[in-house]
């Protein structure tokens, strides 16, 4: 059938396919023609509905059939050779009745029946060592006594009542939110509410009712390690059987809750972008929360943006989706008030909790000790005196972001990239963030031979080591992506955090997201600045985002937190706007410059890509690409195309890289280019030397 994965011979390999379409008769000569080795498991199987997913996909991100269906399937089963998802058993209600000595008729079923009564669950492993026969677990599965169950799902859950713990009684706002989404109709809701206003509440009570009528709820969170309270949040609530999507958990774990949610088993599936394209058996409702997120939008192989797949997928299943953030995008801002999504508002904490209170601290001239500015450091103090949590902000991780020489000037640049090696201090070394280039750090200047070099900058090791010297007696605790590699480490500086304590965070953006901080009052931003020089057309956009996420951290329960924002440039409009008017003035701001530039969420835009390790044939591609677009196309007001220009970063690991951007005020129009130039790339001689790519509604452009 359609959808089937089978085995098919691949030159002197075998790979796995996907059955995607019958053919009738065929141009290729019979001998030529080859035969499908073996189907997989009859379970791993593309329902028709992801299926045509996938071609939607292939075909609106301009990306090859083949990747789009195949990024659909599990790692686990497109193994060579995949061995069978190891399955569990477990009693039915009706099995778990029965007297130990009931299926006398059967000996071999009566042992399977009373292995499980004492060990609650076989699994096949188990099956194998005991000498179980499927035959007969597949004769109790169908008496009803005995059915398979995955890792994560909870036994029984049909008999149990559905919630675990009652709902919130839900305010007004949220009420109002909860009874705007319809349900057995496509609609899009913009559910818009600062952090700690009750949005997971509003999500819980939707997926509560969709629950009730049997229906499956998919839940999509940006990285897992960031929002593990989310999946908390879910499981504390429902007696229903949850599986998780994400990288996180092993193939074979991922493989299982993959045919849990294609059987229906699994009645609440939540996970990160990949999720998205998880089969579903009767799906009633799709979430996406921190919609704005850009790890919704894959940004290597096949392009594609999680939340504008849900929408799509949503619309076709004809069900509700509601879209969540603090901090929404300007392209879901902008669906909501021209009428195509309802934009659902919260504008009260839930509870007592109170917004924060910003102050704006101006670097210029100013003095600093571990990157804070004297007020900046009397607050932290005065913070930690109360017995309270203090965060420190600083999305550089290492000690510092360059060496150098004062002598000769030379810098610790990457041999492979267009940037500098970053200096880290535990272990002590130079390492790169774009290619992954470790090296030693010298102990002269490689140039010169000078004695001392100097460092520039700062990284959150810096801080945490300056800031310790300066609070001896505070516990200090750094989170960013190298104190966290094992995921033990992170887990207890959360539980730490949790605990209350008085204590100081120092951290990257991966303390901005999702985490629930009781008694965290002040956040300090050592440089709000940071995002708002990058060039790239959504980087005003995102540095919003990134402070008012990062200022949602403070005064979740009932006090009023503080936010410190250190800045060379108080007087920059956008942040004065941001802080003294909110988010929603910043991003009609935003809107009106986007939409005078012709840019998205008004203008549609596509960003071709390409790099090679001689620069002349990654420019040379893209101008070729520039002079078929302007000899096919006439020239209109409706489209524009900006380059070939080298990308911010030039090069990385040896290659050069160029780009050349495409915008259209319809996206037919766009599309008709990109048609046009994928005919190009995939024919021409110089696009075989180049790697390319083609980026449609890129999240950034640089
Ligand atoms: P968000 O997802 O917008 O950050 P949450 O749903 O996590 O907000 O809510 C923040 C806190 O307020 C949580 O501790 C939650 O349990 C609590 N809360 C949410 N809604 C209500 C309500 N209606 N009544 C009481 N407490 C609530
Ligand atoms: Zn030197
Ligand atoms: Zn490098």
């Amino acid at each position: 059938p359609l959808g089937s994965c089978v085995v098919v011979p691949f030159g002197p390999r075998s790979l796995v396919g996907v059955v995607c379409e019958y053919a009738k008769e065929s141009d290729i000569a019979p001998e030529k023609r080859k035969t499908i080795l073996r189907y997989l498991d009859a379970d791993v199987k593309l329902p028709q509905e992801l299926l045509e997913l996938t071609f939607w996909l292939s075909n609106y991100y301009m990306h090859p059939i083949g990747e789009a269906v195949l990024s659909a399937i599990p790692p686990y089963f497109r193994a060579e050779n995949p061995r069978p998802v190891s399955l569990q058993w477990i009693h039915t209600p009706e099995g778990l009745g029965l007297p130990e000595s009931a299926l006398k008729r059967s000996k071999r079923q009566q042992e399977f029946h009373r292995f499980l009564l004492t060990h609650g669950s076989c699994s096949s492993e188990q099956a194998k060592q005991n000498g179980f026969s499927r035959s007969a677990i597949k004769a109790l599965i169908d008496k009803g006594l005995v059915t398979t169950a995955s890792a994560t799902a909870e036994p029984n859950a049909s008999t149990l009542q559905l919630l675990k713990e009652p709902a919130k009684i839900p305010n007004e706002e949220q009420q109002q939110a909860i009874s705007s989404v319809r349900f057995h109709t496509f609609n899009c809701s913009l559910l818009h509410g600062i952090t700690g206003s009750g949005k997971t509440e509003v999500y819980l009570q939707l997926a509560s009712r969709v629950l009730q009528t049997g229906k499956q709820v998919l839940v999509l969170i940006p990285e897992i390690g960031l929002s593990p309270q989310t999946v908390e949040r879910f499981k504390q609530r429902f007696n229903a059987p949850l599986v998780e999507l994400h990288s996180d958990i092993s193939d074979k774990l991922r493989a299982q809750n993959w045919l849990d949610a294609a059987s229906g088993k699994a009645r609440i599936i939540i996970g990160t972008r990949l999720a998205a394209l998880s089969p579903v058996h009767d799906l009633g409702l799709i979430i996406v929360d921190e919609e704005h997120d850009s790890s919704y939008k894959q940004q290597d192989a096949l392009r594609y943006s999680a939340r504008d797949l849900s929408i799509y997928r949503a619309n076709k299943l004809n069900i509700p989706i509601v879209l969540g953030s603090a901090t929404p995008s300007l392209e879901s801002l902008n669906h909501a008030a021209e009428g195509r999504y309802q934009h659902l508002v919260i504008k009260q904490r839930a509870g007592d909790a109170k917004a924060p209170r910003y102050t704006l601290i101006d670097l210029r001239n100013t003095e600093l000790s571990a990157g804070l500015a004297r007020e900046s450091l009397d607050a932290l103090k005065h913070t930690l005196a109360q017995g309270k949590q203090a965060m420190v902000f600083l999305n550089r991780r290492g000690y510092a972001p360059v060496m150098l020489c004062h002598a000769c000037g030379w810098m610790s640049d990457c041999m492979k990239c267009s940037t500098s090696m970053t200096l880290h201090s535990n272990p002590r070394r130079l390492h790169c963030h774009h290619c992954d280039l470790r090296q030693s750090v010298p102990k002269q200047c490689p140039s010169c031979g000078h004695p001392d070099l100097q460092i520039k900058g700062l990284g959150t090791e810096q801080i945490e080591e300056q800031l310790q010297q300066l609070l001896p007696d505070t516990r200090i605790l750094r989170i960013d992506r190298d104190s966290t590699q094992s995921k033990t480490a992170l887990k207890s500086s959360l539980a730490t955090i949790k605990s209350g304590e008085a204590c100081v965070l120092i951290g990257t953006q991966m303390l901005a997201k999702g985490h629930h901080f009781s008694n965290l009052s002040l956040v300090v931003v050592i440089d709000a600045d940071q995002g708002f020089l990058n060039p790239d057309f959504r980087a005003m956009e995102k540095a919003g985002q990134l402070l008012i996420q990062v200022a949602g951290r403070s005064g979740r329960e009932t006090e009023q937190g503080q936010v410190f924002l250190q800045t060379h440039r108080p007087d920059h409009p956008l942040i004065q706007i941001l802080i003294h008017q909110g988010y929603n003035r910043f991003a009609k701001h935003l809107l009106a410059e986007r939409e005078l530039a012709n840019m998205p969420p008004f203008w549609h835009c596509a960003v071709i890509r390409a790099e090679s390790k001689r620069a002349e044939n990654a420019k040379s591609l893209l101008e070729k690409l520039v002079e078929i677009y302007q000899r096919s196309f006439p020239p209109t007001l409706s489209t524009a195309f900006l380059g070939p220009l080298p990308s911010a970063m030039e090069k990385v690991q040896d290659r050069y890289r160029f780009q050349l951007l495409f915008k259209a005020e319809t996206r037919a129009e766009l599309k008709q280019i990109l048609i046009e130039l994928a005919n190009e790339l995939n024919s021409s001689a110089l696009a075989k030397r180049v790697r390319w790519s083609i980026d449609v509604d890129p999240v950034d452009s640089v």
